[in-house]
């Protein structure tokens, strides 16, 4: 049996060891938190975890391709899964058209990777080792060791290893190491977000029949007078519902509940202002800020060593808003296995996975940053044909906001079951043009909103809700 260590134990960690044992290979996971711990605890080393995490579609997919019967799972520890109307996406504050067939689990991303790892850890040819990775050992053009160190400080050793996974998230060390023992380094892309995220947990009752999920995406820049909120919330485990405001650069909120609560009283979609005034707010608001998005191709790196693969956000790790990091986790898990499948050498130089995996990464990367270039206080980088890009964009959207079969597409690129190139065909751009003019169409919907618009299409604020 060959053998791989896995750094970091998070959910990428978990899926890659998950894909490595479905090929036999023996695998020891180095992670310096206690992982035996049960659900509601927050560990160290995923800060992020008391945020509200949505799983895409095809996150849920690939999960259920790993840990079959996940769902199923989840939901008999509460977890509640919504599906077509019970999922009500707003544009601004319009409601958009359902889409029906459209599921989406509510779940804390605790319960959700507690079940993961207990299945994972259930297998005997996985070992855990409690401690820090601090460094690659490099012999004969490969890697054949990893450098760590007990949770607590305390001796270096090293363990042998065929080949290593770095799924360590965005914080990863790796390339300094690469850089230590003489390889050189990925490229970096980075863009500046500023992204401030703050989360809370309510006690849910009847106050919002038939909702199991609301997401208010921003509406277009240009028509509103300020930088655009995002928010999301989803009926989880506990009889709870999880509400997240996503705000910018001056508009990012702290830890103050009263402000947190104003704040969801103040977003156009209405459920967030209705579970505000209705529901308790159970315990304190956490709060997570967010720099920037960032991607290390590793496909453009000039040499790899032999036996070194990475997973998760330690490649690639997005505005959260859009959901796709837990996502592109398990895709690249299933990268993982598609190339172990080919009959690869896990301990060559892993070409061949880092260009599937750049396939998913791309994806992820184009539809973020698109739409974060669109916030003001966004500079840029700008890609080639960014205003061509913008437009279409910001038609297609509007044209999702009414058009069940448009919204479908939509939302299939989204969850990405699609990759972005699917919106790219003659027929979905008809359709889009269809769309719109039925819109525009005086006694519309589209010619109400245009009633509604003040001069130069700028959309008038809908009446304050009182202040609690
Ligand atoms: C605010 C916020 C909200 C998010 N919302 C969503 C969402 O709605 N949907 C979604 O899909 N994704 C979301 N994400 C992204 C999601 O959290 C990650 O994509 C997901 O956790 C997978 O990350 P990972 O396993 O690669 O890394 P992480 O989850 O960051 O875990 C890294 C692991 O590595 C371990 N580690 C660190 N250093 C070492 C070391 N030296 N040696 C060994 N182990 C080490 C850590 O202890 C940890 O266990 C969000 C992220 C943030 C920040």
């Amino acid at each position: 049996m060959q053998h791989v260590a896995v750094l970091g134990g998070s959910i990428a960690g978990l899926a890659a060891v998950r894909a490595l044992r479905s090929f036999g290979v023996r695998v020891t996971l180095v992670e310096p938190d206690d992982l035996g711990g049960g659900q509601g605890d927050g560990r160290k080393g995923v800060p992020q975890s008391g945020q509200l995490h949505a799983l895409l579609d095809m996150g849920r997919t690939q999960a259920e391709r790993w840990f079959p019967g996940l769902t199923d799972e989840l939901v008999g520890h509460g977890a509640v899964l919504g599906s077509g109307s019970e999922i009500q996406l707003f544009a601004g504050g319009t409601r958009k058209v359902a889409v029906p067939g459209n599921e989406l689990i509510g779940t804390t991303r605790r319960l959700l990777e507690q079940r993961v790892r207990r299945r994972t850890l259930a297998d005997e040819h996985v070992t855990v080792v409690r401690a820090r990775a601090c460094g690659l050992r490099f012999e004969g053009g490969r890697v054949t060791g990893v450098l760590h160190q007990g949770a607590d400080g305390g001796p270096e050793s090293c363990l042998p290893v065929d080949a290593v996974v770095d799924a360590m998230g965005r914080s990863s060390r790796l390339t300094s190491w690469l850089r230590d023992g003489g390889w050189p380094e990925p490229p970096v892309d980075r863009m500046r977000i500023d992204l401030g995220y703050a989360t809370g947990l309510f006690r849910r009752g009847p106050e919002l029949p038939g909702v199991r999920v609301a997401h208010q995406l921003p509406v277009a820049v240009g028509t509103l007078d300020r930088q655009p909120d995002t928010g999301a919330m989803a009926a989880v485990e506990g009889d709870r519902w999880m509400v997240v405001i996503a705000a910018y650069a001056d508009r990012r909120l702290t830890r103050d509940r009263d402000a947190f609560l104003r704040r969801m009283c103040e977003m156009e979609a209405e459920p967030f202002g209705v579970v505000a005034r209705r529901c308790e707010l159970l315990g304190e608001v956490e709060t997570y800020t967010m720099a920037h998005s960032m991607r290390r191709n590793w496909s453009r790196t000039e040499r790899l060593p032999g036996g070194l693969f990475v997973v998760g956000d330690a490649v690639a790790s997005f505005n959260p808003v859009y959901g796709q990091g837990m996502t592109s986790a398990f895709l690249h898990a299933s990268c993982l296995a598609a190339y172990l499948r080919k009959g690869s050498d896990l301990t060559a130089p892993a070409v061949g996975y880092f260009e599937h995996v750049r396939v998913v990464v791309d994806a992820a990367w184009k539809v973020s940053t698109l739409a974060d270039l669109a916030q003001p206080h966004v500079t840029g980088p700008y890609p080639p044909g960014y205003r061509i890009s913008k437009a279409l964009s910001d038609r297609m959207g509007e044209a999702s906001v009414t058009d069940a079969w448009v919204n479908e597409r939509f939302l299939d690129v989204v969850n990405m079951r699609r990759h972005p190139a699917a919106l790219e065909t003659p027929h979905f751009w008809w359709r889009v043009g269809k769309a719109l003019l039925a819109r525009r169409t005086p006694g519309t919907y589209g010619a109400a909103r245009a009633r509604r618009a003040g001069p130069g299409g700028r959309c008038l604020r809908a009446p304050r809700r009182p202040e609690i």
